[in-house]
């Protein structure tokens, strides 16, 4: 279903990137944390309980190495993983759109996530999720706009596929992609995924390493 074809090899060299362990670095509270941006960076991002950590498990093959974050006190940090072999980090951004936070959280948030893409040259892609039965949410259209603020490259990935029928995915992709075509920082292909089917994450993983060999990260290999 996903709207991009990719060729063997490209699926091959996903598969291969993500068949080696990925391994948790490290938590990133605030700016001054973060490690030195000598790899392409590429981060995921949505609203909490959009399924991130699922789909980040689901592409590195590991049940725990992302941990479900769905709880509106849980400190807002930038989770580092990195791969032997490849000079690329993943990042799991911190969710948002909790109607319950508390301001000084969501500020907390907003400072964090604004001066990271902001101030982070090699970051050359973000995987904004969407939730395929929800579409397009306000929480979304703001992060979006912070995407914008930044010009951060980004792409849409749709998650929980499963959950809706096949037309109604092909849909909800196409409307995702008109969206999307309306934002100059935003990549119009679009994914759709599930976590609990595997449906596309043999895309993302090939989207991902096409990326990080397009910028270098995958060495001589
Ligand atoms: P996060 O808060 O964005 O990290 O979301 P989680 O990965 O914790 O997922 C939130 C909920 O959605 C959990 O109950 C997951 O089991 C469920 N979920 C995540 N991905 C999928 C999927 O692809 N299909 C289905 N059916 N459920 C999913």
């Amino acid at each position: 279903m996903p709207a991009q074809d990719f060729t063997a090899d490209e699926l091959a060299a996903g598969e291969a990137l993500f068949a080696r362990g990925w391994q948790f670095v490290k938590s990133v509270p605030s700016l001054e944390f973060l490690p030195s941006p000598d790899r392409t960076e590429m981060a995921f991002a949505g609203r909490s309980n959009v399924g991130k950590s699922s789909l980040i498990n689901a592409l590195v093959g590991q049940r725990g190495l992302a941990r479900t974050s769905n709880t509106p006190g849980r400190t807002q940090e930038l989770n580092y993983f990195e791969v032997p072999g490849a000079a690329l980090f993943l990042v799991d951004m911190p969710g948002y759109g909790f109607a319950k936070a508390p301001k000084a959280k969501v500020d907390a948030w907003t400072r964090l996530v604004k001066d990271y893409l902001r101030g982070r040259p090699s970051l050359v892609r973000v995987f904004f999720l969407i939730d395929a039965r929800h579409g397009l949410k306000p929480p979304d259209l703001g992060m979006m706009a912070l995407m914008d603020e930044a010009a951060v490259s980004y792409q849409a990935v749709l998650t929980k596929a499963d959950k809706i029928k096949p037309h109604e995915l092909a849909r909800i992709l196409e409307k995702t992609a008109e969206e999307m075509a309306k934002h100059a920082a935003a990549y119009t292909v679009t994914l759709a995924t599930s976590s609990q089917t595997g449906t596309g994450i043999p895309d993302l993983r090939a989207e991902i390493a096409r990326l990080a060999a397009v910028h270098g990260a995958l060495g001589g290999g």
